[in-house]
């Protein structure tokens, strides 16, 4: 029988690149979400477009068994969108009220299993140059995220940890890094990182200078695309339930970023550093715990990444502006 998912938040980045994945392997999928995805038509079999803060909408959309829920949806961005503090109120309520929802109704239906996307947010920001600190998942407690996404995201693990205690809710939890490719958020205020360092330079012209928030320095582990949904399905077929980081081998600055763009862009770029939200300094997690129960690290290097994104929103880039330029005519 054809097994079929769930997917909450499908119309977004990470959504819709997993319900292709999903329909390449066979499966039926709902997606759910507040809109469609903005790059692509979506694969899945039925797209509901609907506000999973409103219970009846979370109940009418788990309305029959389901192998697998993914929990995608949230409200969510990059370091202009989470680090600023004026999104905050939206964020906590916004999210919270979405997993609320979910694992409720979840823990009446009981699906095959609830995969809940976390984030390494939730970690608070330690010195690096600290060798008492232990860089792995348990450095979640004591809790200190340095936002309020990162809370969000902290307090939703133990709904749906909750939930597995008192009423036998299969769920699995994993802990994303700053996940980056093709058809990801490039512009708007709500883009990440990689997603906008690209924008930035394909924007820009050879020689000329972009503009970087903070001294650069602050270290992230970036993930691509394929790695992270590869890293998801181990963990679903693991006897495992998380929380587990996806964690890639490789830590860079956000400068080290800045200049593997530059290359793949073939252009020389200089760096402005101003200031702007620039979030924790070091995002470093060590993958041991991945390696230990899912056997398995995300294989591709942030350049190979790079090259299969720069490409795609160099693309938008040029096409944003050739819609510009036929209105002014
Ligand atoms: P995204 O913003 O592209 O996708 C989230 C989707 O949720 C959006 O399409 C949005 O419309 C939808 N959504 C928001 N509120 C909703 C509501 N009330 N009802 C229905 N749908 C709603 O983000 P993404 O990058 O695809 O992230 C997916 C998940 O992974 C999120 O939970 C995010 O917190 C988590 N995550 C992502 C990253 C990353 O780097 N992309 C890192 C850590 C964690």
């Amino acid at each position: 029988m054809t097994k079929k998912a769930l997917v909450c938040g499908g119309g977004g980045f990470i959504g819709s690149h997993l319900v292709t994945r999903l329909k390449k392997e066979g499966w039926f999928v709902r997606a759910v979400d507040l809109n469609y995805p903005e790059f692509r038509k979506t694969e899945a079999d039925e797209f509901v477009i609907g506000d999973l803060r409103d219970p009846r909408v979370v109940d009418s959309v788990l309305d029959i068994y389901f192998d697998r829920v993914y929990q995608l949806a949230a409200d969510m961005g990059g370091a202009g969108f989470i680090f600023t503090g004026e999104n905050d109120a939206e964020i906590m309520h916004n999210s919270a009220m979405i997993n609320l929802n979910i694992a409720k109704r979840a823990s009446q239906i009981m699906p095959g299993l609830v995969f809940f996307s976390s984030s390494v947010c939730l970690y608070p920001d330690n010195n690096p140059l600290d060798k008492k600190i232990k860089y792995n998942e348990e450095r979640a407690y004591p809790a200190m995220p340095t936002n309020e996404y990162g809370w969000e995201k902290l307090f939703s693990e133990r709904v749906y940890q909750n939930y597995s205690k008192n009423r036998n809710l299969k769920i699995k939890i994993a802990r994303f890094h700053n996940t980056f490719g093709p058809e990801g958020k490039w512009t708007g205020g709500r883009e990440k990182a990689p997603a906008a360092m690209c924008r930035k330079v394909a924007e820009t012209k050879d020689g000329g200078t972009i503009e970087i928030w903070g001294d650069g320095k602050q270290t992230r582990q970036f993930v691509f695309i394929d790695d992270l949904l590869e890293g998801v399905e181990r963990l679903i077929n693991s006897d495992f339930s998380g929380p587990v980081d996806i964690s890639p081998k490789e830590t860079i600055s956000i400068d080290e970023l800045v200049d593997i763009v530059a290359s793949v862009s073939g252009k020389k770029i200089n760096k402005a550093h101003i200031p702007g939200p620039v979030g924790v300094t070091n995002r470093k997690v060590n993958s041991l715990l991945m390696k230990e129960k899912l056997g398995w690290t995300p294989e591709m290097s942030v350049r190979e990444g790079i090259e299969k994104t720069y490409p795609w929103i160099e693309k938008q880039v040029k096409s944003k502006k050739m819609v510009r330029q036929a209105h002014h005519k």
